[in-house]
């Protein structure tokens, strides 16, 4: 599971940890609007609340939280077909669904992707133009509080400081998963 605050850069890394490592990647749901350039069913499926609150209490889902306002879910049926296959699965969720999925799956390994500075989230958050200023303000509050649950609970916290040193900082933790010597 990979996590981090929103505008750190974790798709970036992800996309190009997938040219490196084969892994599913987990689509999840979400209430929240589409980005311009997303894609409904790569990045996410985009679902009304209602649908979202069916899924829910259907038991589709494997976790879900509340992010800013809007709803996110992981569909559990795909991911738990991929580990039946043996596939690794990457699921990029905030830290509270992660803390979630770790309760179900102990050996799942949980990575926190962190900004260098908080400044440097706020300069990329606001640069990537698509985040609404009070958005950007909660999410900046969310992402301190992140990083204190990250520190006590997770595996690994990752600086991204460039997509490269990141990527291949995450590829010697998933060959060598169970240290903790970048933290
Ligand atoms: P964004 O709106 O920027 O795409 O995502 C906001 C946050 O929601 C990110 O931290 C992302 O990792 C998280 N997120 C995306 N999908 C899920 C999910 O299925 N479950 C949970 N718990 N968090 C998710």
């Amino acid at each position: 599971m990979v996590s981090g605050p929103s505008g750190v850069g974790k798709s970036t890394v992800v996309n190009a940890l997938a040219e490196r490592y084969p892994f599913y990647f987990s689509v999840s749901a979400t209430t929240r609007r589409p980005r311009p350039g997303e894609t409904e069913g790569i990045e996410y499926y985009f679902v009304d609340t209602d649908e979202f609150v069916r899924l829910r209490d259907g038991g589709e889902l494997l976790e879900w939280a509340e992010y800013s306002g809007n709803f996110y879910g992981t569909p559990r049926e795909p991911v738990l077909d991929r580990i039946a296959a043996g596939d690794d699965v990457l699921l990029d969720i905030e830290v509270m669904g992660a803390v979630q999925v770790k309760a179900s799956f102990p050996d799942a390994l949980m990575l926190f992707l962190t900004p260098p500075t908080i400044e440097a989230l706020e300069e990329r958050l606001r640069s990537r133009g698509d985040t609404p200023p009070e958005d950007i303000a909660r999410r900046l509050v969310i992402a301190r509080w992140q990083l204190e649950v990250a520190e006590e609970r997770f595996d690994h916290i990752v600086v991204n400081d460039s997509v490269e040193d990141a990527v291949k900082r995450i590829l010697r933790i998933l060959k060598a998963p169970h240290t903790k010597a970048d933290r």
